[in-house]
């Protein structure tokens, strides 16, 4: 990466982390993914239980892996073949990992959900939450913020999934009311009732979309 944008990534993430702290979340900055790794699997406690929801970030990390070949209970909801059971007990779990469709430089998360799972663990139920995210998803603000949620990532996500909905033929939102659209909730993270649940890794580069 050019020294320059490493240079910048940092500057604007000290800002970044004093709007977490402002907001009763924590915020660090991982110049490259092997600190990240380490933030992260420092963050959650020896045999607690481990779950995640719309984490790429995680996987590109590879701390679902490292997860799942530590200390840790994995709660494999893909694996369960009782999806309620599988969602309650995510709920339930000590750490969930997830990322931010995208964060303000002051702080704010904002995440977009189809069946409500991830913005639901993030708002309540799991003990720590985790946030994986790349500095591409920083904004300036919550207007441009809801922009890149909506416009960059739930599109991508679309596709990912494979749904039939508008932006997977034209690669852009067109605010569908589609059976199968994808953003069916939106959430809002502007502060957090409970010290020492939110935890913010930031990290230098691209992560997730
Ligand atoms: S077209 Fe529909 S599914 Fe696609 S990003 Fe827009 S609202 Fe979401």
């Amino acid at each position: 990466m050019n020294e320059f944008i490493a240079k910048r990534n940092a500057l604007l993430a000290e800002k970044l982390i004093r709007g977490l702290q402002s907001r009763n979340m924590s915020g660090y900055y991982a110049p490259d993914s092997a600190e990240a790794l380490r933030i992260a699997l420092s963050l959650i406690p020896e045999g607690g239980s481990v779950t995640m929801g719309g984490a790429t970030s995680a996987h590109e990390l590879g701390l679902v892996e490292a997860v799942k070949a530590g200390n840790f209970r994995f709660i494999d909801r893909d694996a369960m073949e009782d999806k309620r059971a599988a969602m309650l007990a995510a709920y339930d779990a000590d750490v969930f990992l997830t990322s931010a469709n995208a964060i303000t430089e002051d702080g704010i998360m904002v995440n977009i959900d189809g069946n409500a799972n991830r913005v639901s663990a993030i708002a309540q139920g799991p003990k720590k939450v985790l946030f994986i995210a790349g500095m591409n998803k920083v904004c300036p603000d919550l207007d441009t913020a809801m922009k890149r949620a909506r416009n960059v990532a739930a599109p991508i996500n679309a596709l990912r999934v494979g749904v039939n909905t508008p932006c997977t033929k034209t690669g852009a939102c067109m605010d569908c009311k589609s059976p199968d659209t994808i953003c069916c909730q939106f959430l809002i993270t502007r502060f957090s009732r409970h010290p020492g649940r939110i935890h913010v890794i930031l990290v230098n580069g691209d992560l997730g979309f």
